[in-house]
C-alpha cells in the first residue's frame, strides 16, 4: 500500500518555492530531518571533500517501500502531509516533498532502502533528475542515501562551492543544529573517513551539549523551565561569565527544529542585560514547545524562520524565565561549585583531566622566561562543596607591571625625546622609558616622513600634553586646544604600525614551547583552519590536532596579555560573525584592528608623563591618526576663536 501520495496543485502552489539547496550542508540538513522522521535509533553521515564528492546518509529508520521508490524522488511527493489544513500542523521536519527531487535534480543520487517487515531490499539510482530502473538489493532495514559530485549539471552553483574545510564546517553546522535537539539518537559524523562526531544516545540534554561545546560550557548551563498555558520553555542559559561575540551558539529549538528567530534574540539578549557587556551575545540552549497549530512553519524554504501566533507572548515568556532565574541564582558564588553539580564522576574526571592538561601548560609557559612576559601562577584552590578535598587548578590572569610588553616600551620606536626633557625627567628622579625593541623593528617602524617643524614645536615644549580623567589627553596646536582619546589614538598608531610589519613580514611572534590545545566547536575549527594562512602572517599558528581540537603554536608578542587560547577564541569570533565570507585582505585587516584595539591602552589606563610624551609625539608620525581603525575620532579640536567666544571675550 502506497503511503507517499503526489499532492494536489493548489497545495504545491501554497508550498512556497524557494531554492532548498545551496550547498552540501542543505543536503545534510535535508537528508537528517528525513532520517529522523523516519524514526531512526542510529545515523550515520560520511562526507568525502566537504560532501562535495560525496555524502554517504545511512539510517535505521522505517526505511521506503519498493512501491514508494519512485515517489520519493517526484516532486512534491510526500508521506507526511495529505492537504493544505495538514500545513498548519505538521509534526514532522518534511512536508514539501521536493527535497529529493530537487537533489536529484542536481547530482548522482542513490537511495538503497528496506522497511523491516520486508525481505529484500530495493535500490533507485537519479542523475540528473533521470531515474534508472528500480533494482534488488541486499540491505539492512532503514535507508542509505548516497549523492555524488552536487551540482556536477550546474556549473555555476559548482563554481560557488568553497574549500573543503569551509563546506565541511557548514555541514558540521548543520549536523550540529539536528543532532543537538535529538539525544535519543545516536549520530556520528565522518570526514573523508576520520570520525568528527560519534554521539551515543542519551538521556541527557546536557550530555549532548556538552559533547559539542565541551564541559566548560555543559557546567556553566543554568537549568530553565516555564510555561504559559500551552507553550513551555525550558533548557539552559549560560552563565554570563560565558559569551560570545556573535549570536550563533544561541540554539532555538521550536517543536525540536533550530530556528532564527530575531525577537526572540532580542528577547534573549534583554534577559541578560547588564550582564553582559555591550558587543556581547548569550549562550543558551532553549527549547519551545508550542501546539503546531500555533506556528506557521512554512515562511521559509528550509524552515529556518517561523512565525507565531502570538509572537509577543512566546517573547515575554522567554524573557521573564530568564529573568527570574538570574534574580534567584547567585552568580557570583558559582564559580567554585561546578564540580558539586556535577551528574556524574566520569563527567568529573574529564574536568580534572583538562583542568590538569592546563596546569602543565601552564607551568611550562612559566619555566619559559619571557614567554607571557609576566609569571602566570596556577594556584590550588579548594573546591566549595567537593567532599573528595580535590584541588581545582585554575588559572590567574597575570597582574601586569605598570609597563606592559604591549604598551608603551616595546612596541613603540624610540622617541626623539630632547636633551631637555631627558634631564627634565632624570631631575625628578622619574624613571625614563625603556626601549627594548629590536633593531630592526626600529628600522623597520622608522617614521615615514615626519615634518621637522612638527618635532622643532615638540622638541621646544618641555611637555606636549596632560590626562585628565585616565582617559583624554588634553594638548594644543596653532589652532586651539585639542582633546585626544588615548585609547582610540593609542589603536590607530599601532594598526599602522602592525601593517607595516606585516606587510614587511615582520610581525613579531612568541612561539610556545608547549603547543596550546583549543577546542572549537565545528564552524569554527573549518574557519580557523580555513584562515590558517592568513593567520600566519600574523604570527599566529594553528595547527590540525583531530577531533575538535587546534593547536596554537605561536600568536603574536603584541597580545601577549591574553592566553593563546583566548587569543585564538578572539580571532575565531571575529572569522565567524561576518556574513559574508571575507576577502583575505579584509579579513587580515579586520584581524589588524582587532588586534590594535587589543594591545592598545584603554580608557581608565593612568599614564606617566612620559608615557604621554611619546603617544602624542607618534601621533603626527601616521598619517590618518585622526581617526580609530573603527572610525571614531581620535581627538577633538576647540578653536580659540571658539574658547573665546564661549568665555564671551569677543
Ligand atoms: P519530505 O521530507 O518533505 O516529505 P523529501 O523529498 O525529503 O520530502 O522526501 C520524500 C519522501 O521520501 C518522504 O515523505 C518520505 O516518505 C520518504 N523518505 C525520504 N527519506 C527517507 C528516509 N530516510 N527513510 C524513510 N523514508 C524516507
Ligand atoms: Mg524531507
Amino acid at each position: 500500500m502506497s503511503v507517499i501520495r503526489q499532492l494536489p496543485l493548489s497545495v504545491v502552489n501554497k508550498i512556497a518555492a524557494g531554492e532548498v539547496i545551496e550547498r552540501p550542508a542543505s543536503v545534510v540538513k535535508e537528508l537528517l530531518e528525513n532520517s529522523v522522521d523516519a524514526g531512526a535509533r542510529r545515523i550515520e553521515v560520511m562526507l568525502g571533500q566537504g560532501g562535495t564528492d560525496l555524502m554517504r546518509i545511512a539510517d535505521d529508520g522505517c526505511g521506503i517501500a519498493v512501491e514508494d521508490l519512485p515517489l520519493a524522488v517526484a516532486s512534491h511527493a510526500t508521506s507526511k502531509i495529505a492537504d493544505a489544513d495538514d500545513l498548519f500542523h505538521v509534526g514532522t521536519f518534511g512536508f514539501r516533498g521536493e527535497a529529493l527531487a530537487s537533489i536529484a535534480e542536481v547530482s548522482q543520487l542513490s537511495i538503497r532502502s528496506r522497511p523491516a517487515a520486508s525481505d529484500s531490499g530495493y535500490e533507485v539510482t537519479v542523475t540528473g533528475g533521470m531515474k534508472t530502473d528500480i533494482v534488488p538489493v541486499g540491505c539492512p532495514a532503514g535507508t542509505t542515501i548516497e549523492i555524488r559530485n552536487l551540482f556536477y549539471n550546474t556549473p555555476v552553483r559548482r563554481k560557488f562551492l568553497r574549500a573543503s574545510q569551509t563546506e565541511i564546517g557548514h555541514c558540521a553546522e548543520a549536523f550540529t543544529r539536528i543532532a543537538l535537539a535529538q539525544p535519543a539518537i545516536h549520530f556520528t559524523l565522518r570526514h573523508n573517513d576520520k570520525l568528527l562526531f560519534d554521539l551515543p544516545s542519551t538521556a541527557n540534554w546536557r550530555e549532548r551539549i556538552a559533547a559539542f561545546f565541551g564541559r566548560d560550557i555543559e557546567q556553566s548551563l543554568i537549568p530553565l523551565d516555564n510555561t504559559d498555558g500551552d507553550v513551555r520553555l525550558f533548557g539552559f542559559a549560560a552563565d554570563p561569565e560565558h559569551s560570545r561575540a556573535n549570536n550563533r551558539m544561541q540554539y532555538l529549538l521550536l517543536n525540536g527544529r533550530f530556528i532564527r528567530d530575531r525577537s526572540l534574540q532580542h528577547a534573549l539578549g534583554e534577559a541578560y542585560r547588564g550582564l553582559l557587556l555591550s558587543g556581547r551575545f548569550p549562550i543558551a540552549f532553549l527549547r519551545l514547545e508550542v501546539p503546531a497549530e500555533a506556528v506557521d512553519v512554512n515562511v521559509h524554504p528550509t524552515k529556518l524562520e517561523v512565525r507565531f501566533a502570538d509572537s509577543g507572548r512566546i517573547y515575554s515568556l522567554l524573557l521573564g524565565t530568564i529573568r527570574k532565574k538570574f534574580l534567584a541564582t547567585d552568580l557570583t558564588t558559582r564559580v567554585g561549585t561546578k564540580a558539586a553539580s556535577e551528574p556524574g564522576a566520569e563527567a568529573a574526571d574529564v574536568t580534572a583531566a583538562q583542568e590538569h592538561r592546563r596546569a602543565l601548560v601552564d607551568w611550562a609557559k612559566g619555566a619559559i622566561p619571557g614567554v607571557r612576559g609576566q609569571e602566570s601562577g596556577v594556584t590550588g584552590q579548594d573546591t566549595v562543596g567537593d567532599d573528595q578535598g580535590a584541588l581545582e587548578l585554575r588559572f590567574e590572569p597575570p597582574k601586569g607591571p605598570p609597563l606592559e610588553l604591549n604598551r608603551l616600551d616595546r612596541a613603540w620606536p624610540p622617541p626623539p625625546i630632547s636633551a631637555r626633557q631627558h634631564e627634565a625627567a632624570e631631575h625628578a628622579g622619574r624613571q625614563t622609558l625603556k626601549y627594548t625593541g629590536v633593531e630592526s623593528d626600529r628600522e623597520a617602524y622608522a617614521p615615514r616622513s615626519p615634518s621637522s617643524a612638527v618635532l622643532q614645536q615638540v622638541d621646544s615644549r618641555s611637555y606636549l600634553g596632560f590626562q585628565v580623567h585616565n582617559r583624554y589627553l588634553i594638548t594644543e596646536n596653532d589652532d586651539g586646544m585639542v582633546v585626544i582619546d588615548q585609547h582610540a589614538l593609542h589603536e590607530r598608531i599601532l594598526y599602522e604600525q602592525l601593517r607595516e610589519k606585516v606587510l614587511a613580514g615582520q610581525m613579531e611572534m612568541q612561539r610556545l614551547l608547549v603547543p596550546e590545545p583549543v577546542t572549537l566547536a565545528p564552524t569554527d575549527l573549518a574557519a580557523a583552519l580555513a584562515a590558517r594562512e592568513t593567520l600566519a602572517k600574523l604570527g599566529i599558528e594553528v595547527e590540525e590536532f583531530g577531533g575538535d581540537t587546534v593547536l596554537v603554536s605561536s600568536y603574536p608578542a603584541m597580545l601577549a596579555n591574553l592566553s593563546p587560547e583566548e587569543m585564538l577564541r578572539q580571532v575565531v569570533e571575529l572569522l565567524t560573525s561576518s556574513h559574508k565570507p571575507l576577502e583575505r585582505r579584509d579579513l587580515l585587516d579586520e584581524l589588524l584592528h582587532m588586534i590594535a584595539c587589543k594591545a592598545a591602552i584603554k580608557a581608565g589606563d593612568h599614564l606617566a608623563p612620559e608615557e604621554i610624551t611619546v603617544l602624542l609625539e607618534q601621533r603626527h608620525h601616521y598619517q590618518d591618526s585622526h581617526h580609530c581603525p573603527h572610525g571614531r575620532p581620535t581627538a577633538l579640536v576647540f578653536t580659540r576663536e571658539e574658547l573665546d567666544r564661549r568665555f564671551k571675550r569677543t
